[in-house]
């Protein structure tokens, strides 16, 4: 009741799509109930959780923030939320984010923009901008969004919150309606790293659902969480740092925050990364290329919006859906993934995209062999203005350059909050580990806190 009281009086935050108050004071009920009987309770009973609205939960509505899946109900639950409930959460809501979780300020969704609770002039930060929000303002314990190039980690740094893209493969995918299905992960927005780690001990593992998901057994997170702070060997990009687009009061923030850490025992030492600068086209010609795909099957025939007109032959019939009810930005994106993956391109963008992700995999890997994790900034700036870079969208998407490494390399990152630039807003720092090394991550962000 707390929760959905408090959802009611922050309306103009534009962070839940729907809020499901029946059901979880129902559920809520039915926990009371176990309790009363000395039932056994699931490693998250009462834990009130809101979901990304790319997420299924069967017989909820699920639109992508689009218009093309209007009216749209989920047949089955995504597997993540499936054993959310199994665990005894209580889901109290799906959450606004940018159409079909493309962008990086929430502005794209169908739903309208989402506000930033500490500062209502700027962006959450994005896609998962309702996720984080939800989360920051204190409307539910956890959030789960969706990270295909930093949509968790990007908005938790602008929100001032803890955002975690684990491993590719580590959480299965089933039930997340695709962007780029080589990149996307659902993560994980908390308050602090422990329940991050909890959550992620619940919905992570094998799933028969999921031929990607990884058949590793899921370590106990939490048990690792509070192990001692031993001394560590960090490595930072020296590019990354010395980057034109990073803030000067944040660069100088990232360098005595090193400093402090060296004083307290760990090292931390500059590394060569020369291919920053390849990163965020390679990352956009890939994503747009998957997403070109995926999107294909919203023709208005099978689910959600159909154009109203009449006597339309069938290829009319699918334009017209398509150009009525897609946005912008995901126009934008099909039509550049359509372009790249054509004959005659294709091996100038798509192909040599595929190469420059290898190579920038296998340096990452080279650097993680040798340090205990990566330290890198999260975003260049905070939370920017809204609208401030809307007529912009290279700018848009030169400020993904610090998140999307994780997301082409598979790898897991954090965003833990750091501090506070003198215009009021958080920043945070990125932690970046070795593949399914997230007790690592988890442990070193909570001694970072
Ligand atoms: N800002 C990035 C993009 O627009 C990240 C999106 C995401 O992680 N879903 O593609």
């Amino acid at each position: 009741r707390q929760f959905l009281d408090k959802i009611e009086r922050t309306r103009h935050l534009n962070a839940f799509l729907e809020v499901y108050a029946n059901e979880a004071l129902d559920r809520a009920k039915e926990l009371d109930r176990k309790i009363q009987h000395g039932e056994r309770l699931g490693p998250l009973a009462g834990v009130v959780v809101g979901i990304k609205d790319v997420i299924c939960y069967k017989d909820h509505k699920v639109s992508a923030a689009s218009r093309i899946l209007e009216g749209f109900t989920s047949l089955f639950s995504a597997t993540a939320v499936d054993r959310l409930l199994q665990a005894d959460a209580i889901i109290i809501g799906n959450l606004n984010c940018d159409e079909f979780a493309m962008g990086s300020t929430n502005e794209n969704s169908a739903f309208g923009k989402v506000l930033n609770a500490l500062d209502n002039t700027r962006v959450p930060g994005g896609s998962s901008g309702g996720s984080a929000v939800a989360v920051q303002a204190g409307l539910c314990h956890i959030s789960l969004g969706s990270d295909t190039g930093g949509s968790v980690r990007q908005p938790a740094d602008f929100c001032g919150i803890v955002g975690l893209k684990p491993t590719y493969g580590r959480i299965s995918r089933h039930g997340l309606i695709a962007y780029a299905s080589s990149f996307d992960q659902i993560g994980i927005f908390g308050k602090v790293i422990a329940d991050v780690a909890t959550v992620l001990q619940v919905i992570a593992g094998p799933d028969e659902f999921d031929s990607t998901a990884s058949q590793k057994p899921v370590p106990k997170y939490v048990d690792q969480v509070f192990d001692n702070n031993k001394a560590r060997k960090f490595a930072f990009l020296s590019e990354a740092l010395h980057h034109d687009g990073l803030d000067t009061e944040m660069k100088a923030g990232f360098e005595a925050f090193f400093d402090k850490l060296e004083t307290s025992g760990h090292t931390v030492s500059g590394v060569p990364f020369e291919y920053l600068d390849y990163i965020v086209p390679a990352y956009y010609v890939l994503t747009t290329a998957e997403a070109s795909s995926n999107l294909s099957r919203y023709d208005g025939i099978k689910y959600g919006y159909q154009t109203p007109l009449k006597g339309l032959d069938l290829n009319e019939f699918y334009k017209k859906n398509r150009s009525e009810a897609f946005g912008k930005e995901v126009k934008k994106r099909i039509l550049l993934g359509t372009f790249v993956l054509s004959s005659g391109y294709y091996d100038a963008y798509y192909s040599k995209a595929q190469k420059v992700r290898r190579l920038v995999a296998e340096k990452l890997d080279e650097i993680l062999e040798e340090y205990d994790a990566i330290l890198i900034p999260t975003s260049p700036t905070p939370a920017f203005k809204i609208g401030e870079k809307l007529d912009d969208p290279i700018a848009m998407y030169l400020a993904d350059i610090y998140t999307v490494l994780a997301n082409l390399t598979g790898v897991p990152a954090i965003s833990v909050p750091l501090q506070r630039h003198s215009n009021g807003m958080p920043y945070g720092l990125q932690v970046i580990s070795k593949k399914f090394d997230e007790a690592n991550l988890l442990q070193i962000a909570h001694n970072l806190l």
